[in-house]
C-alpha cells in the first residue's frame, strides 16, 4: 500500500473516496481519530503509532480508517514513521490559523501542516471554543484555511451540560453547525467530518447513550442535507465524541448515523483505541 500523506491514499480527502462497500448499509467508511490533545512528545509518539500500526491487521485499516491527531511538535516524527514504514494511518492537526502566513506568533497554517502530509485537522474543538474563545465564526474561517490548504476538517459541535439540561440541545448543536459552515460550499462540505461531541461527556467518562448519539448525529445530518441537499448529507460522516472506549464503542458505531468516533483520552493507550477501531464493521 502507498504512504498515506496529503492526495494520497487516506480515504475521506477526496470526493466520494469515503464510501465503501463494507460498512453498515450507509455507504460511508468509519472514522476513528484519536485527539492526543497536549499529551506525549515526540519520541513517545512514534512509540504509539507503531503499537497501533503493528496491532492492526490490514485487512481492519481497510475497513476502518484510523488517524492520529498528535500535538503539532510530534508531527514531523509521525509524518516520517508513517511515510518511512508505510503505514495504513492518516495524521492530522489538531488546530489551524485562518490565515494561510504572516505575523501570527505562535500559530500554525494550513500549508504547513500539509507540507508534513496532514489530511485532516480538527477545528472548532469544545477545549478551544472554551480556553480560546473561538466562536462559529472563526470556526467557519479555519475550516475554510483547511480546505484552502487541501486538508479535510474535523468540525466540532457539541452542548455543555446546562443546555441539555434546559432541553434546547438540538437547536444550540444545529445552530452552532450551521454557523460554523458559513461560506463553505456544497463540494467542500461533500468531504467535511463532523464530531458531535456533547461537552459533559468529554474527558469525564460520562458517555451519551447510543440512543441519544444516533438521535443528535440524525438531527447534524438533518441539518446538513437543509445546508447542502439530501445526497451530500448522506456521504458525510458524523463521529460521536466524549468518553469513548473500548467497552461502549460496539454501541456507538452500530447505530445508523453515527460514523465512528473522535477519541480523545483513550486515544493515549494503544491497547483501548485498538479495541474501539476493532468495534467498527467487521473486517
Ligand atoms: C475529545 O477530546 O475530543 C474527546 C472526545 O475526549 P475524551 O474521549 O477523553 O472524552
Amino acid at each position: 500500500m502507498a504512504p498515506l500523506g496529503r492526495g494520497r491514499s487516506v480515504r475521506g480527502t477526496e470526493k466520494g473516496k469515503n464510501r465503501v462497500s463494507k460498512d453498515k448499509g450507509t455507504g460511508r467508511r468509519t472514522l476513528v481519530a484519536g485527539n492526543w490533545k497536549m499529551n506525549l512528545n515526540h519520541l513517545e509518539a512514534i512509540a504509539l503509532v507503531q503499537k497501533i500500526a503493528f496491532d492492526l491487521k490490514p485487512a481492519e485499516l481497510e475497513t476502518v480508517e484510523v488517524v492520529v491527531i498528535p500535538p503539532f511538535t510530534d508531527l514531523r516524527s509521525v509524518q516520517t514513521l508513517v511515510d518511512g514504514d508505510k503505514l495504513a494511518l492518516g495524521y492530522g492537526g489538531q488546530d489551524l490559523s485562518p490565515h494561510g502566513s504572516g505575523a501570527h506568533t505562535g500559530d500554525i497554517s494550513g500549508p504547513l501542516l500539509a507540507k508534513l502530509g496532514c489530511s485532516y485537522v480538527v477545528v472548532g474543538h469544545s477545549e478551544r471554543r472554551a480556553d480560546h474563545h473561538e466562536d462559529d465564526a472563526q470556526v467557519a474561517a479555519k475550516a475554510k484555511a483547511a480546505y484552502a490548504a487541501g486538508i479535510t476538517p474535523i468540525l466540532c459541535v457539541g452542548e455543555v451540560e446546562e443546555i441539555r439540561a434546559a432541553g434546547t440541545h438540538v437547536e444550540h448543536v444545529l445552530g452552532q453547525l450551521a454557523g460554523s459552515l458559513a461560506g463553505i460550499t456544497a463540494e467542500q462540505a461533500a468531504t467535511i467530518v463532523i464530531a458531535y461531541e456533547p461537552v459533559w461527556a468529554i474527558g469525564t467518562g460520562r458517555t451519551a447513550s447510543a440512543q441519544d448519539a444516533q438521535d443528535m448525529c440524525a438531527a447534524v445530518r438533518g441539518q446538513l442535507a437543509r445546508l447542502y441537499g439530501d445526497e451530500v448529507a448522506a456521504g458525510i460522516r458524523v463521529l460521536y465524541g466524549g468518553s469513548v472506549k473500548a467497552a461502549n464503542a460496539g454501541e456507538l458505531f452500530t447505530m445508523p448515523d453515527v460514523d465512528g468516533g473522535l477519541v480523545g483520552g483513550a486515544s493515549l493507550v494503544a491497547e483501548e483505541f485498538v479495541g474501539i477501531v476493532r468495534s467498527g464493521p467487521p473486517a
